[in-house]
């Protein structure tokens, strides 16, 4: 079995396959750590808070995504949550805890607590706990091994990555989003690795895989917009859930900062097309970013790295306002998948961002590593059933 990309994803695929008793090998462009997920810092869902459930967890998510994602795969995303935290747990990952249980934090769109934390550096968290786990079974890695042609032959499929030409019943394509490519190909920011292309989706989709929403790509509300070195940086949404609000240049509050993604981001352009924004000393839209209003103690535990970026570059954000602007950042839709993460392309599973349905044409926060997890176990169990088959 091959999985295609290193990122939280294709690992938890990789590692579940092969806990299932299959031979697999991963393929990743670059090197095993260099993918979106290991930059996530804000969080990952899953309804632990005792007045929240897995159905108010996907209510939520239907809500956000303007009743266009799919059901079924939303109801397996939030019932599977808590199952999709103790995995990692039991892979090493320490959540933030306090007051005996996890630290939640409410992410826009969410009407409950749901947001479990590893300080500010969830996926960098995740993600070294799942190569941990892959490094310590007998899988296979090619790094800097871009898959580059895949075929269907007699048995199942054959493809080449890098200089490697791979034979296997079944793969499973964790390749990611193409936001960096996009912005790029915009002159836009973006807050994505430069592995973030797309190609993987391309080649699906020649070979008949079905895909929806892939026009709807989601801008993250708060890109960092100044000082110069932090446009790019996507500053965490949990800014706004420990109270942070976003003012215009006259000091007012113009939206709900808990809205859903698309409200705020489209809020800040409307803001700033009315003439009611500011500007960056190098000329760039923005609106500012309240900081001020976060306890120091809940940005100790929740925003560590975020502090400590700010302040090298000469801000403190808990003593002054930052200026932000909303940067390209994730591809809500993405390959047609059912269940169990199977594409339409018999014997070939896709999972995370390269995958689409669960978030419809807008994702919520903290639902995107979730997906990972759970999808990506999904994906690793079925492959490698099948590929015993
Ligand atoms: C800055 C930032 C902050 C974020 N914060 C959060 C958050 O707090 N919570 C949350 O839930 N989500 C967050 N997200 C979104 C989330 O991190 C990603 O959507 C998710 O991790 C994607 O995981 P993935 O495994 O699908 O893809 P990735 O992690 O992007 O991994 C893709 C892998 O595929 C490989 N690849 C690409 N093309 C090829 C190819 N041709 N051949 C072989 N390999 C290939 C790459 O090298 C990489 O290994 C954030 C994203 C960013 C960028």
């Amino acid at each position: 079995m091959l999985v295609i990309g290193s990122g939280a994803a294709g690992l938890t695929a990789a590692v579940t396959a092969e806990r299932a008793g299959a031979r697999v090998a991963v393929a990743a462009k670059g090197s095993l750590q260099s993918c979106n997920s290991a930059k996530a810092q804000g969080g990952i869902q899953a309804a632990f808070g005792e007045d929240d459930s897995p159905e108010q967890h996907a209510e939520d998510v239907w809500r956000s995504s303007h009743e266009t994602a799919d059901r079924s795969l939303v109801e397996v995303l939030t019932s599977e949550a808590r199952p999709a935290i103790h995995w990692l747990e039991e892979l090493g990952v320490e959540f933030t805890r306090s007051n005996g249980g996890y630290r939640l934090a409410r992410c826009g769109g969410a009407s409950r607590k749901r947001l479990l934390q590893v300080g500010d550096r969830t996926g960098h968290a995740i993600t070294k706990a799942l190569r941990d786990a892959w490094s310590a079974g007998g899988g296979t890695s090619f790094e800097h091994s871009p898959l580059r042609e895949l075929e269907q032959t007699a048995s199942g499929w054959r493809a080449t990555c890098g200089d490697h030409v791979v034979d296997a019943s079944t793969v499973v394509l964790a390749a990611g989003g193409r936001c960096f490519a996009e912005a790029r190909a915009r002159h836009e920011l973006s807050t994505n690795h430069p592995g973030a292309t797309g190609e993987v989706t391309q080649m699906a989709l020649g070979l008949g895989a079905e895909a929806r929403d892939l026009d709807a790509l989601q801008y993250h509300p708060n890109g960092g917009a100044w000082p110069a070195n932090m446009q790019g940086y996507s500053i965490p949404e949990t800014t706004r859930a420990y109270g942070a609000i976003l003012v215009n240049a006259d000091g007012e509050e113009f939206v709900d900062s808990l809205a859903p993604r698309d409200v705020v981001s489209q809020a800040i352009f409307d803001e700033v097309e009315k003439g009611k924004g500011v500007e960056t000393p190098d000329g760039r839209p923005a609106v500012w970013l309240d900081t001020t209003r976060i306890e120091p103690a809940d940005a100790e535990v929740s925003l560590p790295y975020m502090l400590r970026r700010y302040r090298a570059a000469g801000i403190d954000p808990l003593a002054e306002r930052i200026l932000t602007y909303p940067v390209l950042h994730y591809q809500n839709g993405g390959l047609v998948i059912d269940a169990d993460a199977e594409t339409t392309l018999e014997g070939v599973y896709a999972c995370g961002e390269i995958a689409g349905g669960t978030h419809g044409r807008n994702r919520m926060m903290g639902n995107s590593l979730l997906e990972c997890v759970v999808f990506g176990r999904r994906a690793g169990r079925a492959a490698a059933e099948k590929a015993r088959a």
